[in-house]
Formats: C-alpha cells, structure tokens, sequence
C-alpha cells in the first residue's frame, strides 16, 4: 500500500479546513447505537472515522448513542468496544474517550428548555396519528394546530410535568417549532421529546422522557466539540435540522458528512433485520460465522488487517452502490495467504497401504508458509498405511488427469512419489483401499529419482491422525441484492449454508491448534479452530476457500 492514493471527498474537506484554519486539529466520533452487534458497515465508519483522525493527527470519541432506552442493551456494548478494539488490532489507533449521549440527559433537557424560552419548543397533546396527518405530505403542507400557540410559561411547565411522570407514554411530545410548510419534512416541527416509561441500561428509571435522535445527536456532537461528523446518506435530509438547533441554541457549530453506506452482496446489513436472523433461528448468534457481524467475521477466521484492506479498498463514496462479497473474500485470502500455517487435512478419507514400505514411522519435514521465510518447518509423520482424498482418486482417469489412477505416480506432499498398484473393493464393488509402491529415492528435498509427476496431493498419516469435525461455510442468502429482492429478505435465505463433516483427519500437529493461528488446510482453503473447539473434540471453521485449489499445489 505504499502507492500514493487520491484523496477522498472527506480528507479533501478536512485538509482545506486545517489549511484555513477553520479547525487547528479534527475530532471525529464513532456514534453506534447499542442496540445490535456491529456489522462490516460499521467497520467502513470505524475505519473512516478513526482513519481520518489518525492521519491529521487527530482523535476520535467512542459515543453509544443510547437514546431509546427499549431497544439497547450492555451486552451490545460490550461487545462493540470488543469489536473495535479488535479492528483497530495492531494500529496503534482507539478512541479518546468513551461517551454516552445519556450522559447528556441532564444538558439536553436544559437545551429543550432553552429552546421552549426562546418560543421554539412546544409541547403538543396531539395523538401520533393527529400529528401524522397534520404534517402533510411531499407536495402538500402540514397544518399548525392549537397546540403550536401555547404560551412560553405553560410550555415549561407542562414538559417539566412531562419530565416528572404526570403523563403516560405517547400522551404528550415536545415538538421545535420549526415550519409546517417547509419542503423538507423533517423540518416540519419534528418532536424532539417523547415520553416513555422504560428503564434505561445505564440512566435507570431516572428518566421517563427521551430525546430523539435528531435532537440529541447534533447536540452530543456539539457538547463533544467534534469537528466532522461523519454520517451515512439518508442521514442528509436531516443536516438542515442538525443546524437548526445547533445555530438556535448557540451551540460550538459541529458539522454534519455524508458518505455512501457499504452494502454487500448475498447479505444483509440491517441490525433490525440481523436481529431477526438471531431471534427466529436462522443462524445460532450474533457471532455466528455466517453473520456479516464483526464478531461473526472474527469467528470465522477474517482479521483485522483484511477487513481494513477492504474498507481501504472500496474507498468513500458520495453514491450508494453494491459491492461484490468475493472482494471482500479476496482481501481475507491475500492476508491468510501471507500468514497461515500450512497444514495437511483430509476430508474424506480413502485408504492408502504403501507395500514397500518398512520404515516404520519416519519423520517427514514440511514448510509452514512458503510465503514466509522465517515460517520454519514442522514434523509430519509418516508410515505404510496413509488417507488420502477419495476424490483425488479414479480408477477410470480421463486423459491429463495428474491424480492418482491405477499405474500413475503422483506426489506425496512433502514426502515421496507414490505409484498405484492395485484397487481393493469391498463386496457391493466400493473401493476401500488403494495398495501402492514408493519410490524410496524420490524423498521431497532429496529427491534423486528423476521421475516428473504433474500431481501433488495431501495426505495423512493413519495411526496419528487427529478426528476434527469441520464447518464449510456458504453465503447466507441465495439472492444477490437481498435488499432489492421482492417479498421477505427471509425467502432467500440459503439452506447450505452451513455444511457439517463430523469427521475429517488431520496431522498431529493440529491438535495444538490456538485461535489467534490461522491455517490453510493444504488444496481445502483457509481455516480457523472454532470457539467451540475443545480438547476432546476439535471443531474448524473454514473461513475461506482457495482461490485456484489445484493450480497452487502444483506448482
Ligand atoms: P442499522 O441500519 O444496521 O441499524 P444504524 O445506522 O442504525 O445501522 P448505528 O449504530 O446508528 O447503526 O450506526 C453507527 C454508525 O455507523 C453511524 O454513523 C452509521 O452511519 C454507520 N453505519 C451504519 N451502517 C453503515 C453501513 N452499512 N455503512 C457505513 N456506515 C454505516
Ligand atoms: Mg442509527
């Protein structure tokens, strides 16, 4: 990555504001609601938003936008400060300060107040149905009802009773008296108060009146002093009342972005709709390793570094596009590519017996990472009778077939060339074990045979093969653009998406597998213990398959 890139739009503003001197240093904020995990959109906010203040020496605040106290939970927060730190891994980038906007309860009622004195709050009585219709529509302009007349000393009183409980929910809202005409509708007195009778996860039942988002997130960004702040698209009809307030109250003036919110094909990015994916059983969690989810991504064996690549990758934009899940694979392979332990693993085992061999049990060396030069080697043992693939076998081989076929000669990885002598079936005409011969001098490293095989295939020692069950993964939705398809998201789900081998088998060496390594099972993709995994039973997940699966080996 050290090719020079263009600026983005963003960094485009940002360095024209330090250049000005509108803005000595920048302080950007991460806003999440904690009412979900966060998903790879999120991380595209993160990664801008931390990225822009790490590069103009800047910083950025953690605030949980925690305002509607139904929905949040702790256990969301947990988990996204989890999820960010584990983002950010290695960059030496976090946040500055960990806030919430309920911490400004106390400030935003004071704001409301003021706002109510300045004869630009109301409280109205009317029904949420009431309130719909004499809003208007696009092309037709609301209507001012009696409430909007109260006067400045009855409306402080009454959002003060609002404020002390005297009214159940629903019955009274605060509204700013903004204009019932304007072409945006937002403007047209949004309610900026409600009542609701819910106990908070961190305010308790202190409160019984909330603000909505439109009044306190402005406000926070304003009480933070945070200088841009970044937001997704749908977010730009509302800028115009992010200024009302901030230019009525007198307020430092932060300033509201918009960029284009990543969405992927084959899945869904919605937490409303996430949720719904959890609670009804489609998948087993939030970290499920389908789930577009951070946590879910981490599960399955994604890293930081290449989910940042992506986020680098598809850049900003000032446009909502659609970008291509495989780009996202495609970044994972690259990083696993570089790091991954190689190791061997067969799926679905078929029986080899060496005849010629009486070595007993030897020893065999094999390189960790090709790609890593320090990566070292490993012992991987081997004997007369080994598993190799069923599939890497026919016993009827088209022509430039370079697997094993009755007479051919393939490579062992790492060990010796092997040639098939004969086929042994079971009763029904199954085959069930292959009898073939080595040639002892044709050893990986020390190979004098001068016999060339086009073939490479992986194997496993039988008597010290590890059983581990393996989980292959599969896009969650059949349907590409899962948002534009017609009816429920939930009729495209995809039924494979998770296919189970209870018993595959692995050499030793697996069995000390950790959950920071990655590994490529050699010719199967790249892979990581589960968090499931125990001593007793080891469980993998495949985070990702190989690009060209045969091509590499061969080489
Ligand atoms: P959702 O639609 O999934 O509920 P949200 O916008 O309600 O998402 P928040 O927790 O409010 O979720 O989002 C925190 C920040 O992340 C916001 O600044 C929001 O704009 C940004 N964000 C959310 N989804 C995306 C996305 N798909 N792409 C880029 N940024 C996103
Ligand atoms: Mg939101």
């Amino acid at each position: 990555m050290s090719e020079e890139k263009s600026l983005n739009f963003i960094e485009e503003i940002v360095e024209a504001d330090l250049a000005s001197g509108k803005h000595s240093s920048i302080l950007t904020r991460f806003p999440p609601e904690p009412n979900g995990y966060l998903h790879i959109g999120h991380a595209k906010s993160i990664c801008l938003n931390f990225g822009l203040a790490k590069k103009y020496g800047g910083a950025t605040n953690l605030r949980f936008d925690d305002t509607n106290p139904v929905t949040e939970d702790t256990e969301y927060v947990d988990s996204i400060k989890e999820d960010i730190k584990w983002l950010l891994e290695g960059t030496g980038n976090g946040w500055k300060q960990e806030l919430y906007a309920s911490d400004y309860f106390e400030q935003l009622y004071g704001f409301a107040v003021d706002l109510i004195n300045k004869g630009l709050a109301y409280v109205d009585d009317s029904t949420s149905e009431e309130i719909a219709t004499q809003k208007g529509t696009p092309t037709q302009p609301g209507v001012n009802n009696k409430y909007r007349d109260r006067t400045v000393e009855e409306n402080l009183q009454l959002f003060a009773d609002m404020r002390a409980g005297k009214y159940k929910d629903g019955e009274k809202v605060l509204r700013a008296k903004i204009d019932m005409a304007s072409t945006n509708m937002l403007l047209r007195d949004p309610i900026i108060y409600r009542i609701k009778h819910a106990h908070h996860h961190r305010t308790g039942d202190a409160w019984c009146i909330y603000p909505m988002y439109d009044f306190a997130h402005g406000q926070s960004d304003s009480i933070e002093k945070i200088t841009h702040s970044i937001c997704t698209l749908e977010f730009i009809p509302h800028r115009p009342m992010y200024d009302w307030c901030i230019e009525q109250l007198g307020i430092y003036p932060s300033k509201q972005y918009e960029f284009a919110r990543l969405n992927m094909t084959y899945t869904v990015m919605s937490k409303r709709k996430l949720l719904q994916l959890v609670n009804e059983g489609h998948v087993t969690s939030w970290d499920d390793p389908r789930m577009p989810t951070i946590s879910g991504m981490r599960r399955r064996g994604f890293t930081p570094d290449s989910l940042r690549e992506f986020c680098d990758k598809i850049g900003i934009a000032k446009r909502e596009n659609l970008i291509d899940f495989s780009l996202l694979e495609f970044c994972v392979r690259e990083h696993l590519n570089k790091i991954a332990q190689r190791r061997m693993v067969v799926f679905d085992p078929l029986k080899v017996v060496i005849t010629n061999y009486d070595l007993g049990e030897e020893n065999l060396l094999s390189e960790n990472n090709p790609e890593d030069e320090n990566g070292g080697e490993r012992n991987v043992p081997f004997s007369k009778e080994i598993y190799i693939e069923k599939d890497d076998f026919m016993e009827v081989a088209p022509k430039k077939y370079f697997r094993l076929a009755p007479g051919q000669m393939v490579r062992l990885k790492s060990a010796y060339i092997i040639q098939c002598d004969e086929v042994i079936k079971d009763a029904e005409g199954n085959i069930i074990q292959l009898n073939c011969s080595y040639i002892p001098n044709s050893k990986s490293g020390s190979d004098t045979s001068g016999i060339n095989v086009k073939g490479t295939l992986h194997w496993v020692n039988v008597a010290t093969a590890v059983p581990m069950e393996v989980r292959l993964y599969d896009r969650l939705f059949t349907e590409e653009n899962v948002g534009a398809a017609e009816g429920d998201f939930k009729e495209y789900i995809n039924k494979d998406s998770l296919q189970v081998l209870p018993v595959a088998y692995a050499e030793p060496s697996l069995a000390e597998a950790t959950l920071n390594e990655r590994y490529q099972f050699i010719r199967k993709g790249y892979f990581c213990l589960d968090k499931e995994s125990t001593k007793e039973k080891l469980v993998f997940n495949r985070t990702v398959t190989l690009k060209d699966t045969w091509a590499k080996v061969n080489k």
